[in-house]
């Protein structure tokens, strides 16, 4: 039996690692579940599943939590705040961690279980956006594994060959062609982002995903995200990563050779797959996906991306090719911008506006260390807060 732990277990990636353990329930173990304040639902997962632990970021949350398993399931431990998800992502136990919080606030867990020399299923690419060169440097020392969860990613990992690690050009990869849907405002004009409604932004046409990745995907940014995640991943310098708008999302990415061969990766879009795969990698089991129908398909659509109407996508460019605390500062930026616009605070159009002046704001600071780069974090909030107070 393998030992899983999963980080954000509540959350969309979260309930569809559950699902596909449950099809293998006698090939894995779940050891840990976490959530960040959704008592109700991790109740639920915690009688299901019986992990050993059950750990929560909120702390009134994890009390409640407790209350709830002592008479229901007592034999639950029950830890919280961040050294509770530290704990559940580190457990002995697990010999697999599917990192699936959202945000900045992944990073610490993954990086705990980064420490413990696991295999890490990273969902959670804020991590490596913020913290990539420190990421890939405890993965090594540690001895852990990284396979990606992201869809691209999963698919160009799939491409790859086996020594990608020896370098890109060693191995005759000229490029990756990173896919992008365009999101559900693809075909929206300039004007009429102005108006568009958290509602609007979070109904994507092909992925059923959290808010915060939906609003991502609608300005395009979970793409920026994307080509700063594969920088990491596969060492690739910017220029090797090219993003192709596919509205399908049938082919997942794909990566071009020397010799002109381009292996894609293809599938439904629906991340049981990726999950299913990172699982059982090197070798593979069923997900619960329906089979491809190509004749349903019947076309593939390819498109250059629209960097006029979609800046996110720029400043991702911008902040990977300079580096530094850059990228730290986009994706904090981002994440406070994105709570401003859901919570109808700030339009669609300001998202990339905000991020653009914390940019501008914040240029300095310690990229070498990870307490540097959570300052770097702290100060790029503030920066966007005080961005949005000025708006009001
Ligand atoms: P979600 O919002 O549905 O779930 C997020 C999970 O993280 C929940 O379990 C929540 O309780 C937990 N969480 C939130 N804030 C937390 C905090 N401060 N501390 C601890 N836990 C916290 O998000 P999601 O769509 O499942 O995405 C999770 C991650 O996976 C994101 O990084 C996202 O970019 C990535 N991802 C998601 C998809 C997808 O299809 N949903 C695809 C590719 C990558
Ligand atoms: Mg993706």
């Amino acid at each position: 039996m393998i030992g899983v732990s999963v980080l954000g277990s509540t959350g969309s990636i979260g309930v569809s690692t559950l699902d596909v353990l449950a099809r293998h329930a006698d090939r894995y173990r779940v050891v840990a579940l976490t959530a960040n304040t959704d008592v109700d639902k991790l109740f639920g997962q915690c009688l299901a599943f019986r992990p050993q632990l059950a750990a929560m970021a909120d702390e009134d949350s994890a009390a409640q939590l407790a209350e709830r398993l002592r008479e229901a399931a007592p034999d639950i431990q029950v830890l919280a705040g961040v050294s509770g998800l530290e704990a559940a992502a580190a457990h002995a136990d697990a010999a697999q961690v599917m990192a699936a919080i959202v945000g900045a606030a992944g990073l610490a867990p993954t990086l705990a279980a980064v420490r413990q020399g696991k295999r890490i299923l990273l969902a959670n690419k804020e991590a490596l956006v913020v913290a990539g060169s420190l990421f890939m440097q405890a993965v090594q020392e540690h001895g852990a594994e990284v396979l990606p969860i992201d869809s691209e990613h999963n698919a160009v990992f799939q491409c790859m060959p086996a020594n990608f690690r020896d370098g890109l050009q060693q191995v005759g990869v000229e490029r990756i062609l990173l896919t992008a849907s365009g999101g559900p405002f693809r075909t929206r004009q300039l004007h009429e982002l102005q108006a568009v409604t958290p509602e609007q932004a979070c109904a994507h046409p092909n992925w059923d995903m959290g808010r915060k990745i939906s609003v991502d995907s609608a300005t395009m940014m979970n793409k920026g995200l994307e080509v700063i995640e594969a920088r990491w991943l596969f060492d690739a310098s910017p220029e090797q990563i090219q993003v192709v708008v596919h509205p399908q999302s049938v082919i997942h990415s794909m990566v071009e050779y020397s010799d002109g061969s381009v292996l894609a990766q293809l599938g439904n879009p629906d991340m049981r797959t990726p999950i299913a795969h990172a699982l059982a990698w090197p070798q593979r089991h069923s997900s619960g996906v329906p089979s491809l129908d190509l004749f349903d398909i019947a076309r593939l659509d390819f498109e250059a991306p629209d960097l006029q109407r979609f800046p996110c996508l720029r400043l991702a460019f911008e902040a990977v090719t300079a580096g530094g605390v850059a990228p730290a500062v986009l994706n904090a930026a981002n994440e406070v911008a994105v709570e401003h616009f859901l919570a109808g605070r700030i339009a669609f159009t300001a998202i990339p506006q905000v991020i653009e002046a914390a940019l501008a704001t914040v240029t300095g600071g310690d990229a070498g260390s990870i307490e540097g780069l959570m300052q770097v974090d702290a100060a790029a909030r503030d920066a966007a807060e005080q961005q949005l107070a000025k708006r009001v």
